[in-house]
């Protein structure tokens, strides 16, 4: 695996002897490409999902970002689209037509949430969304219309998760698509596509990129079915990735193995800090030996992730707010996977305790980022003592 990352995050896809033997790929900063005869330029379009004719459809630079991304699913082909959310309604959109229904895992990404409970109606697909910590109770609402089923395990704020394999061959021998959001794990986290997943999603926002400069998506599959989207609704719809951020992207995923590693041994370390404080009600972690769904998260996943969600022992959101507003290397900000540590507390969505919403106020879920184990542990040990002063 180690060598084989290596050659993928330094080698494939690139193409020096074409590049003035340049060691960074260029930034082909154009929107169209130009032919020297009408043949030449008859033949492009025969070719313009597989080569340069215009950036809507293939780009140089993005080329070289696919190729990495594809080889660290281990899938044929990968796309990159402007957004993560783009990355989840093409791949839906792709797969379905009126009448057919997607089976979702409960509380998915809000935008999955939202393309299926608010926009897909409108054309007529329907959609369920089930609980599938048991695979077997999960196929149960499978219907005879389903032509996806959607997952994403492990969620990026319960962390729960699905079993991957059980769940593609169900779904295999019925001829319906699986999807996968594998943001939380990162590829070198998770391998869903050898899990049997169809299509594996990420949001490069996150992990991939790196840096919290950048949004973009990320589908990971075969050629057939990223050809089937690009020709369909990446040209069409267009929420395409350009030249610049996919470069951007492509020095990002330079560092991808120290960025993970840091981050996930950081969120290990501190997970063993937190789990003896006393202001910890709960901890929310799939690498949690208490946790009911420990044995498939060794089983399933390489290793953790660099996110978990606490829950505390405060009396008022009021005493949440102190924590929070204590905290001076988590910011407070949604996404993750960058360089800074973050926090996201669920008292956000609360006017008062008595408020509805599904996650309790309690609630925080940290990002560790890349600062020193020990700085982040000494900034929430004073902000517990700020907690209850
Ligand atoms: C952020 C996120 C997305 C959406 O990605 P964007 O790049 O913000 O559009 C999807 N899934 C998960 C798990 C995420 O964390």
């Amino acid at each position: 695996m180690k060598k084989n990352l290596s050659a993928i995050l330094f080698q494939t896809g690139e193409h020096h002897d074409e590049w003035y033997n340049a060691v960074s790929p260029p930034i082909y900063q154009t929107s169209n490409f130009c032919f020297p005869t009408v043949d030449a330029f008859r033949k492009a379009f025969q070719k313009e999902h597989e080569e340069p004719l215009y950036t809507r459809g293939v780009n140089p630079t993005v080329s070289v970002l696919r190729q990495k991304l594809a080889a660290l699913e281990g899938t044929e082909d990968a796309l990159v689209l402007s957004s993560g959310a783009a990355a989840i309604s093409a791949a839906v959109m792709n797969q379905v037509k009126q009448g057919d229904h997607v089976l979702c895992v409960a509380h998915p990404y809000s935008w999955a949430h939202y393309l299926l409970t608010s926009y897909l109606p409108r054309f007529g697909v329907e959609h369920s969304f089930a609980d599938a910590r048991d695979a077997d109770t999960f196929l149960q609402e499978v219907k005879p219309n389903t032509k996806v089923i959607y997952l994403e395990s492990p969620n990026s704020i319960s962390f729960v998760l699905q079993d991957l394999q059980k769940i593609a061959a169900f779904a295999k021998e019925r001829g319906i698509i699986t999807i996968c959001d594998n943001s939380y794990a990162s590829p070198l986290g998770q391998s869903p596509a050898a899990l049997g997943i169809d299509l594996v999603l990420h949001s490069a926002t996150k992990y991939l990129n790196g840096h919290s400069d950048t949004v973009a998506g990320v589908l990971c599959g075969s050629k057939k079915m990223i050809r089937s989207i690009l020709a369909s609704e990446y040209m069409t719809l267009g929420a395409i990735c350009s030249p610049l951020e996919a470069w951007l992207i492509l020095r990002g995923l330079r560092t991808l193995e120290v960025r993970v590693e840091r981050s996930t041994q950081t969120c290990m370390k501190l997970f063993e800090w937190l789990r003896t404080r006393p202001e910890i009600k709960k901890i929310h972690f799939p690498h949690d030996p208490q946790n009911p769904q420990y044995d498939l998260a060794m089983r399933q996943m390489h290793h953790n992730g660099g996110l978990l969600t606490v829950e505390l022992d405060a009396k008022s959101i009021s005493e949440m707010e102190k924590f929070c507003n204590a905290l001076r290397y988590f910011r407070m900000a949604v996404s993750w996977g960058g360089y800074e540590s973050l926090q996201l507390p669920v008292c956000t969505f609360y006017l008062s305790e008595s408020d509805q919403h599904h996650l309790p106020w309690n609630m925080i879920r940290f990002y560790f980022g890349l600062e020193d184990a020990d700085v982040l542990r000494e900034d929430l040990e004073s902000a517990f003592a700020r907690m209850k002063a």
